[in-house]
């Protein structure tokens, strides 16, 4: 049984006020012991604060992106090492606004995702097609090419140590959700490029996922949990898509 697990990507957004407000939210709210993990990735200032105010709950703290090097004169670079070293469980590599606002190709995103599971942190790797390459029919083809970049990398027994998000570009921050179909026969391609570890290694959805969504999507067999940009900003909305992947 893969255990659901819903993650939130702050993105570029919240300061020392509002950031303290929604952990200590979602501290208050995700008590206990559950059955799906929750995680959060703040911005990098605020994952300290995001490692205090959890400290005593089941919630984890990731962080958005890594450098692919060890250490040294990469100006503005953060190192696995030190996302490790504060603590930080999981690490998103490959979101598409990196891939695209950041020109990082398939190959850099491998990297990313060999030196976050050098440090024994989690890697997280976001894939997802455009509108136009869906409407091409390369959906496959795309998701397909973003994942065996990975896995030559780093193998498929490498990759299975991570986890894999598909977000369709065209569904982030659009208000848009692939339907639980369609991202359906997405993950249940990404499973059967990861062959022998297709059934062990969970697969996130990502894409303007919603409390009203969200249980549609974890219904599906192949989906795993979710990658919450927008609706993790809010606790009550966050929180009811946690809840729906108990
Ligand atoms: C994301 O950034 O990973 C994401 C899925 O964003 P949103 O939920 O806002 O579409």
């Amino acid at each position: 049984m893969r255990r659901k697990i819903v993650m939130g990507n702050w993105k570029m957004n919240s300061n020392s006020e509002s950031a303290e407000a929604l952990l200590k939210g979602l501290a208050e709210q995700w008590t206990g012991v559950h059955q799906a993990e929750v995680a959060v990735c703040p911005p990098y200032p605020y994952i300290a604060l995001a490692k205090s105010v959890l400290e005593n709950t089941n919630i984890g703290v990731g962080a958005q992106d890594v450098s692919q090097h060890e250490a040294g004169a990469y100006t503005g670079e953060i190192a696995a090492d030190m996302l490790a070293d504060i603590g930080c469980q999981y690490v998103l590599v490959g979101h598409s606004e990196r891939r695209d606002y950041h020109k990082e190709s398939s190959e850099l995103v491998a990297k990313k995702f060999a030196a976050v599971s050098a440090k024994g942190m989690i890697p997280v790797l976001c894939v997802g097609e455009t509108l136009e390459e869906r409407e091409a029919g390369k959906t496959f083809d795309v998701i397909g090419s973003q994942l065996m970049k990975v896995v030559d990398h780093c193998g498929l027994a490498g990759v299975a140590k991570g986890m894999i998000a598909y977000e369709p570009v065209w569904a982030i921050g659009t208000g848009k959700t692939a339907t639980p179909e369609m991202a359906q026969d997405v993950h249940s391609y990404i499973r059967e490029v990861m062959g022998p570890e297709g059934d062990q290694i969970r697969i996130m959805y990502g894409g303007s996922v919603k409390p009203e969504s969200a249980e549609g999507l974890f219904s599906q067999k192949d989906i795993d949990g979710a990658l919450v940009g927008g609706a993790s900003l809010s606790v009550e909305d966050f929180v009811a898509i946690c809840r729906a992947a108990e």
